[in-house]
């Protein structure tokens, strides 16, 4: 499992880094990026989908 942020529609909520603050940070405007630079760890699963769903601009993506 990878997890994208679509910088297009991300407006710089930061759920998702309250959500998973190992997974996800945020650049130097504001806006969400992924810091993990590999596929998503074993058991955390579960929490990325948790951040998609509670991403209010549909910007997180699970692949
Ligand atoms: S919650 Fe969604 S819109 Fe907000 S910073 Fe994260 S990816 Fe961007």
């Amino acid at each position: 499992m990878r997890v994208l942020i679509d910088a297009d529609k991300c407006q710089g909520h930061l759920r998702c880094m309250g959500l998973a603050p190992e997974v996800f940070d945020c650049d130097d405007l504001g806006y969400g990026v992924v810091i993990l630079t590999g596929p998503v760890p074993a058991g955390s699963e579960q929490l990325m989908r948790r951040c998609a769903a509670n991403c209010p601009e549909q910007a997180i993506s699970i692949r």
